[in-house]
């Protein structure tokens, strides 16, 4: 009879074998601990939390918050037993740490369908006729990732993220903003928040004094040139941003007609257009560090950032170049990738790519139709992003509603959440419907 391999007992990988055992699947699940230990992990239970005990935002207005509630209908073990776990946090859903990782473990340990192996796994093969469901992590072991690197091309795996913040559209100054791309006449696909020499000084005094986040003991300072924080360039001297990611030059004013002393650029960060990225803008600046300094920039005094920027080590595919909306390897549709490896980022992102990487995976062995969540759904949206974004400039994400469709009628910011909400749960349930998950 046919099984599923899973390698990598974490989040995703733990949500991947419950929903597969549900199916009625055997699964063999294979987790390196305490044999060997990546340098973030350091219990021996299954699903650890590396960090941080929260899972974000419970409000079911929330991006976040709906993700949960849509892997709640779909039946998520991990959420459950968060639900089960939690300890107050005001709006968020937050647990004790040590009780979710050991519910977990529990209940993965005692389905009569699972066999753990704790050992490490430390090749692909390409060719196998069992499904493999690969979801070893941002820290997945050296001997896997050249494994992986055999399969996806050198170029399409990433280690560090170096993300740059997310700004929502219309929360910019476009009296003050403008568009064009560098040396071209006329708008173009840049929007350009212009300084003249007293904004820019100010904004690099901050930028200088601004306090950043301390690099974890397994995290080395060494950035590829081209991809530098901005406090490091800035530390450089004072003229090194304006060189840089602040270059003005080919960005006339078309409002002012003059050339600005420096510029921030924005590119547009979703097909809608709702969500701009700030270019170049990596760094490890605190969050309040960069909400107050990135403020500052002409045009941005009332930004709403969707995210936030930060640099960590994170194993990650090019997504949109070798994932199917099923989460499966384009060129080896046996090997499934979940979790952060698939080019999501966060807990619950992880563990809702597990529940669909292994709801697909046994689907498949079980012949019936396998149909990727609809765009309105929290759980469409992720994979939206991993299958259609511009593989350029692909990097992992967080849930948040510049992932969702734009909105046919304009609604007023305030409804927004619960229209999303709305519009989620009806296409959740259709989508049910189609898998033939609930009565029709
Ligand atoms: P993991 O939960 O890391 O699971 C991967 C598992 O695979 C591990 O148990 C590992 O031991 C095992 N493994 C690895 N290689 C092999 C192999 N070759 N063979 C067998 N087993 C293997 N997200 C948040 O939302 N909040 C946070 O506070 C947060 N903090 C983070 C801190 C750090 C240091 C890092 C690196 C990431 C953090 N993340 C955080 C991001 C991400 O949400 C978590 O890493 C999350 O655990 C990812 O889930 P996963 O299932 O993809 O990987």
């Amino acid at each position: 009879k046919q099984h599923i391999k899973i390698i990598g007992g974490g989040l995703a990988g733990c949500e991947a074998a419950w929903q597969a055992a549900q199916q009625g699947i055997a699964v063999h699940l294979y987790e390196m601990k305490p044999q060997k230990f990546s340098p973030a992990h350091s219990s021996s239970s299954l699903a650890e939390l590396v960090c941080s005990n929260s899972l974000r935002s419970n409000s079911p207005t929330s991006a976040v918050g709906l993700l949960k509630e849509e892997m709640r209908i779909m039946g998520s073990l991990l959420i459950q037993v968060a639900d089960e776990t939690a300890v107050p946090a005001g709006q968020a859903l937050a647990v004790n740490r040590e009780d979710f990782a050991t519910r977990v473990t529990e209940k993965i340990t005692a389905h009569p369908l699972v066999t753990i192996h704790h050992e490490e796994q430390t090749e692909l093969n390409p060719d196998s006729d069992t499904p493999i469901i690969l979801a070893t992590g941002p820290l997945t072991s050296e001997a896997m990732t050249e494994s992986l690197v055999k399969l996806t091309g050198k170029e399409r795996l990433a280690f560090y993220d170096a993300i740059a913040p997310i700004v929502s559209k219309e929360s910019l100054n476009m009296d003050i903003i403008y568009s064009k791309s560098r040396w071209q006449d006329g708008p173009g696909d840049y929007l350009n928040c212009p300084f003249d020499k007293e904004e820019y000084l100010a904004f690099i005094d901050a930028l200088g004094k601004g306090k950043t986040v301390p690099l974890k003991s397994f995290e080395d300072e060494k950035y590829f040139e081209g991809c530098l924080p901005i406090e490091v360039m800035r530390a450089r001297g004072e003229e090194t941003l304006r060189f840089g990611p602040m270059k003005p030059v080919g960005l006339r004013n078309p409002n002012t007609g003059q050339d600005p002393y420096a510029a921030v650029q924005l590119r547009m960060e979703n097909r809608e257009g709702t969500i701009y990225n700030l270019v170049g803008f990596q760094t490890k600046l605190t969050y309040p560090e960069q909400k107050r300094i990135f403020r500052m920039i002409p045009g941005m005094a009332n930004a709403d950032f969707v995210r936030l920027g930060s640099i960590h080590r994170n194993t990650f595919v090019c997504a949109p170049e070798v994932l199917e909306p099923d989460l499966q390897l384009k060129n080896a549709p046996n090997i499934y990738l979940a979790g952060q490896l698939s080019g999501v980022e966060g807990y619950v992102e992880s563990i809702a790519m597990g529940m669909l990487a292994g709801l697909n995976a046994a689907r498949s062995i079980l012949e019936k139709v396998v149909i990727a969540p609809p765009p309105e759904t929290a759980l469409g949206a992720l994979i939206g992003h991993l299958t259609r974004s511009d593989p350029k400039c692909f990097q992992p994400s967080n849930v948040n509603f510049g992932l969702f469709p734009s909105w046919e009628k304009k609604v007023p910011k305030k409804l927004r959440g619960e229209k999303r909400n709305e519009q989620s749960m009806t296409a959740l349930h259709l989508w049910r419907e189609q898998l033939g998950l609930t009565p029709s």
